[in-house]
């Protein structure tokens, strides 16, 4: 049995549970309990605030965790970071009241900055030479400047709407951030196999993201020109109609540059494409 240690509710809440049921690892959405198992996986569920999952995998009373990376840099905790999961993306950046003249860094010499993120933060100020107050606060970082408890702020960014609302400009940004998967440094050598199956469920069900399945028919004679669009996986697979000279293509395709693949595939004749989702790419 391993122990994983999620988000009890929160934004990372959801997409965790869907990834373990991608995966095929079903646990109850128990948000109201503390403790859950997996119905069909040796695997519990420890259901936590994002601040405390770093701290309690490094000391082991979870096995592995998956939290923001913001929260494992912020904490500092001694825990390996296994995979990047690709949701919960943001930013950590400083942001000044947008009548702010801004000059570059140095305008923060001196001034005074609200932030939930104190170490990120002062790591971030010393590697640029700056020194400047940093006011710790626990919520509502982005009114800080107007309430006059800090000249700025430094906090987590996705969209950009909450600092625009507040009448803040983003100046620098000290950190990327998504979703990690994290492990404790000392996993016992049984439980270490459990998470090598989970990071093989884990990648195919990553692999799959962002990528469509493609299905068209194109006349034999241009699929030299199908081949050229399509770099698929090995090679795209060719299937001869029962009508003569043309042949079924099947491919996988980056979804960032579908419509423009499937613009050029009609241009050389192909008809009849289907584009599918995929669940699950297995290397
Ligand atoms: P908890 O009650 O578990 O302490 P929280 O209020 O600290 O929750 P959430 O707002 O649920 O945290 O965010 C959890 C994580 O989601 C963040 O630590 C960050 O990694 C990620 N995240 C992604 N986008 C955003 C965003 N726009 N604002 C806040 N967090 C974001
Ligand atoms: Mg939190």
């Amino acid at each position: 049995m391993i122990r994983l240690a999620i988000q009890s509710k929160g934004r990372l809440n959801e997409d965790s549970l869907k990834l373990l049921a991608d995966a095929g690892i079903h646990v109850d959405d128990a948000k109201r309990k503390f403790l859950g198992k997996a119905a069909d996986f040796p695997l519990e569920v420890l259901y936590l605030r994002d601040d405390d999952i770093p701290g309690v995998v490094a000391e082991g009373a979870a096995d592995i965790g998956i939290v923001g990376y913001n929260e494992v840099a912020e904490t500092g905790a001694a825990v390996d970071v296994v995979r990047n999961l690709g949701f919960g993306r943001c930013r950590l950046s400083l942001a000044v009241p947008k009548t702010v003249d801004y000059p570059g860094l140095e305008w923060f010499r001196g001034r005074s900055i609200a932030t939930s993120y104190p170490r990120i933060l002062g790591k971030f100020l010393s590697e640029n030479g700056v020194e400047a107050e940093i006011r710790e606060i626990k919520g509502s970082v982005e009114i800080a400047p107007a309430a006059g408890i800090a000249d700025a702020i430094f906090d987590i960014v996705s969209s950009g709407g909450t600092l625009v609302s507040n009448g803040l400009a983003e100046v620098a940004t000290a950190l990327r951030s998504e979703a990690v998967l994290v492990a404790r440094k000392d996993l016992p050598a049984d439980r270490k196999e459990i998470l090598d199956r989970i990071l093989f469920r884990f990648d195919a069900v990553g692999e799959s993201r962002g990528k469509k399945y493609v299905l068209m028919n194109i006349p034999t004679e241009r699929l030299q020109e199908a081949f050229a669009l399509l770099p698929a996986m090995r090679s795209p697979t060719v299937m001869p109609l029962a009508i003569p000279g043309w042949s079924s293509v099947h491919s996988v395709v980056d979804d960032a540059s579908l419509w423009e693949t499937v613009e050029r595939l009609k241009g050389i004749g192909a008809e009849g494409i289907l584009v599918l989702n995929m669940d699950k790419i297995i290397d």
